[in-house]
C-alpha cells in the first residue's frame, strides 16, 4: 500500500483563503485591520525565519502584523515592559513572542503577562483551561487545531477511533490529546498518549487508528510502530545533516519511507503540519480582532 499524502500546503492555502475573507469583513465593519504583533527577542536563525514566515502570512490573509525586536541580551523585565505596552494598545488585537526566547528570559512569566484577550498561541492558563473544558474561548492552540484541520479537510473523522499521540509537551501533545478526546463533532476519538516514560510506546502505536508524533527526534518512529491503513501525522521538525550531499534539511519525527507503505495517509515534513500552524495562528490573530472589536462597540 502507498499512503495518500496529506498536503498541508493545499490544506492552508484554502484556510488562509477563508481567513483572509474573515478579515476584510472585520476591516469592512471596524475601519481597521486585525493587528497582530510579534516579537522577538535575540537572533536564533530558526526563529528568524518562523518570525518571517509569520510576518508574510499577515500580509497575504489581510493582518496588520508588527515585528519588535529585543537584543539576545534582553532581561525578562524587559520583555514584560513590551508585552504590557502591547496589551494596553488598542490596535494590537494579537500578541506572540516567538519562542524560544534566550534562556536568561523566564518564558513562562511572559506568557502568562500577555492579555488572555490577545494570546493569539493560546499558551495563557485561562484559554488552556477553557479548552480542556470544551468551553470555547475563540483560540485555538496553533500546532494542534492545525492537524484537527489536516484530518477533518482529509476526509478522516476521528470519531470512534482510537489515537495515539506521542509526546506529552504543553504546546502539542497535551492539547493535541484534549482536542481529539472533545465530545464534539470532529472529534470525539479514543486518546491514548505515550512518552519519555513508557514502556514499549510502539506497542500502543501499533494500536492506533490514528498516529500523531510529537516527540523532536529525527525518524524515530518506524514502520514497526505503524497499523497498516492507519493515517500518521508527523508534528515532527528536525534539521539533520544529508550523509549523501552533506547539506542540512528538515525531517519529521517519523520514518517517512517506511510509514508510506503502510500507512493509508500520511503527512510529509516539511509541507504537512508546519503550514497549518501558521494558518490557525492566523485565524487567531483575526478572532482576537473580532472579539476586541466587539468588545469595544
Ligand atoms: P518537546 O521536547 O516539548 O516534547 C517532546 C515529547 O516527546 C515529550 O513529551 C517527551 O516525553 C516525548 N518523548 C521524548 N522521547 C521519547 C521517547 N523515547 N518515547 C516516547 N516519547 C518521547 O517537543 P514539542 O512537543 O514542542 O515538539 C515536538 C516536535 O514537534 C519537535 O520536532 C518540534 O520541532 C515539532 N514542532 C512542530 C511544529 C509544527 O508547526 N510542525 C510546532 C511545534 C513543534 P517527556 O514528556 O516524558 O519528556
Amino acid at each position: 500500500m502507498t499512503a495518500k499524502i496529506i498536503d498541508g500546503k493545499a490544506i492552508a492555502a484554502e484556510f488562509n483563503a477563508e481567513t483572509r475573507e474573515l478579515a476584510f469583513r472585520v476591516a469592512g465593519e471596524f475601519y481597521r485591520q486585525p493587528g497582530l504583533a510579534v516579537v522577538l527577542v535575540g537572533d536564533d536563525p530558526a526563529s528568524q525565519v518562523y518570525v518571517r514566515n509569520k510576518i508574510r502570512t499577515s500580509a497575504e490573509t489581510g493582518i496588520r502584523s508588527e515585528l519588535h525586536r529585543l537584543p539576545a541580551t534582553a532581561t525578562t523585565a524587559e520583555v514584560l515592559e513590551l508585552v504590557a505596552r502591547l496589551n494596553a494598545d488598542p490596535a494590537v488585537d494579537g500578541i506572540l513572542v516567538q519562542s524560544p526566547p534566550p534562556p536568561q528570559v523566564d518564558e513562562a512569566e511572559v506568557i502568562r503577562a500577555i492579555d488572555p484577550d490577545k494570546d493569539v498561541d493560546c499558551f495563557s492558563e485561562r484559554n488552556v483551561g477553557r479548552l480542556l473544558i470544551g468551553h470555547d474561548s475563540g483560540f485555538r492552540p496553533c500546532t494542534p487545531w492545525g492537524v484537527m484541520e489536516l484530518l477533518r479537510r482529509s476526509g478522516c473523522d476521528p470519531a470512534g477511533k482510537h489515537a495515539v499521540v506521542v509526546g506529552r509537551s504543553n504546546i502539542v501533545g497535551k492539547p493535541m490529546a484534549a482536542l481529539l478526546m472533545q465530545k464534539a463533532a470532529g472529534a470525539n476519538a479514543t486518546v491514548t498518549v505515550v512518552h519519555s516514560g513508557t514502556v514499549e510506546p510502539e506497542r500502543y502505536a501499533r494500536q492506533a487508528d490514528i498516529l500523531i508524533a510529537a516527540i523532536g527526534r529525527p525518524n524515530f518512529v518506524t514502520g514497526n510502530w505503524i497499523k497498516p491503513g492507519a493515517v500518521v501525522i508527523d508534528v515532527g521538525i528536525n534539521r539533520v545533516v544529508d550523509p549523501d550531499t552533506g547539506r542540512s534539511r528538515l525531517t519529521g519525527d517519523v520514518n517517512f519511507d517506511e510509514a508510506v507503505e503502510i500507512a493509508s495517509a500520511i503527512t510529509p515534513v516539511p509541507g504537512g503540519v508546519g503550514p497549518m500552524t501558521v494558518a490557525v495562528l492566523m485565524r487567531n490573530a483575526v478572532t482576537a480582532a473580532m472579539l476586541h472589536l466587539r468588545m469595544c462597540r
